[in-house]
């Protein structure tokens, strides 16, 4: 068994001080009967804990490196811009010129505001969809997560779902009842909400490649009925891409589907590892924001230089990569190819999705269409598969209800040790 020592005595210390030890829930490894490794730091696809054990890392701290980690490009522009301190909290030229970029790829968002985190970014586009329609209720899918924020907590898949609660305590039922949810992928079920109360629903927010009750893909038609059915009824489109934004293609799962939203919320990449996201869309409901319009929102440190700098040259590093979506698909298939054959070598039933380079594996016989096909895979079978993975050096989301990423930095090399890992792997878990 691969030594966890060091990280099991940290892990002690520190449920002392943090509830379940840690600062986010999933990272607790609930129900994987280990200690989650404590890392200490991390370079290209590797990840490295305090016991000094390397790991290739899927993880990707959950979906922001895709360049690797620690770019040097990325690294030497947080370090220059923080020469000129950390925070200004007034403006500056790079927050002109992440807007600028990020319009430049998602022409979809004319107008754009930065904040900290995806559930800042999904909570504000709500409320500007709210003010914007004047309507409450909005429209969510099962097993999609859109971040902490109260009225977004409902049948949340990701770490919820993980814990086994799909709701929150904490969560009022005045603001539940405003939240309407219907399963993912079913083209009859939304239609049929969105005509019994479609003109009091402000909006529909999406995840148009679900990133969070493992990886799912949109059925062909599914937001093509989301497109059709909102602008019918007024209710404001948002594409969730916080996660599948410059995953799905560099330019978002909007280009890829050719469906355009009215509000886009985006996360992860474009902070470049550090705390940046963004909510924005049509520029008549962005007029609704303070100080334009009546909708408020704010942040201490939203837009902070040193944030913003690193999704910058982020993006940029990713722009002058040729070919990158298509290198970056290849990648994420071959992996999935191997993976998919040590299963089926080991009578494994395994289903594997992709959408460019975030993927996941369900270990089922049909095919995984939404939320409750997410619950019947058999949980057994990933933990003693991810364990032996984890065992043999190879770092990935300790549920099957999270995605894995591939970033640009992962060799071949890295990818035929992953797919030798996964036949004993797969062994293990048969
Ligand atoms: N939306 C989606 C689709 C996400 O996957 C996440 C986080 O994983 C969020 C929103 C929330 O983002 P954050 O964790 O930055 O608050």
């Amino acid at each position: 068994m691969i030594d966890l020592q060091k990280s099991k005595a940290a892990f002690e210390e520190a449920r002392k001080f943090m509830p379940g030890g840690v600062n986010s829930p999933v990272r607790s490894y609930p129900h994987m009967g280990c200690p989650p490794p404590f890392i200490a730091s991390a370079k290209g696809s590797h990840i490295t804990d305090i016991d000094g054990n390397t790991y290739i890392d899927y993880v990707g701290s959950w979906g922001p490196m895709i360049l690797g980690h620690a770019h040097p490009a990325v690294i030497s522009a947080i370090c220059k811009a923080a020469e000129n301190s950390t925070s200004y909290g007034a403006p500056t030229l790079k927050e002109t010129e992440i807007a600028e970029l990020i319009h430049s790829v998602y022409p979809s968002i004319e107008k754009i505001r930065m904040v900290n985190s995806g559930t800042e970014a999904t909570m504000s586009a709500l409320r500007a969809a709210r003010g914007y329609t004047g309507r409450d209720k909005i429209l969510k899918f099962e097993g999609c997560y859109h971040g902490h924020g109260d009225s977004l907590l409902v049948k949340a898949g990701s770490g919820a779902a993980t814990f086994g609660k799909p709701d929150s305590a904490g969560v009022t039922k005045g603001t539940a009842k405003d939240t309407l949810v219907t399963p993912y992928n079913d083209i009859p079920a939304f239609k049929a909400i969105m005509d019994a109360e479609g003109d009091e629903i402000a909006a529909v927010i999406v995840e148009p490649v679900a990133g969070n009750m493992g990886c799912v893909l949109p059925v062909p038609g599914f937001l093509e009925a989301l497109r059709e059915e909102t602008a019918k009824y007024g209710t404001v489109l948002i594409f969730d891409e916080v996660m599948c934004g410059f995953r799905t293609s560099s330019h978002g799962a909007q280009s890829f589907y050719h469906i355009h939203p009215d509000m886009t919320c985006l996360g992860k990449i474009i902070g470049g590892g550090l705390p940046a996201a963004a909510y924005g869309g049509r520029k008549e409901i962005m007029a609704c924001i303070a100080p334009d319009g009546s909708v408020y929102q704010a942040g201490t440190l939203s837009g902070n230089p040193l944030a913003v700098t690193a999704g910058i040259e982020t993006i940029r590093q990713m722009m002058n990569i040729p070919d990158l979506d298509k290198k970056l698909a290849e990648k994420t298939s071959a992996l999935l190819e191997g993976w998919k054959e040590s299963a089926d070598k080991a009578g494994v039933p395994l289903i594997c999705h992709q959408s460019g380079s975030m993927f996941g594996i369900f270990f089922s016989e049909k095919d995984v269409l939404n939320y409750q096909d997410s619950c019947e895979a058999n949980a057994a079978q990933f933990k003693a598969w991810f364990l032996s993975m984890l065992d043999q050096h190879v770092y990935l989301a300790p549920s099957p209800f999270e995605t894995l990423f591939m970033s640009w930095a992962h060799t071949d090399e890295d990818i035929e040790r992953s797919i030798a890992a996964s036949r004993k792997a797969m062994e293990e878990a048969a």
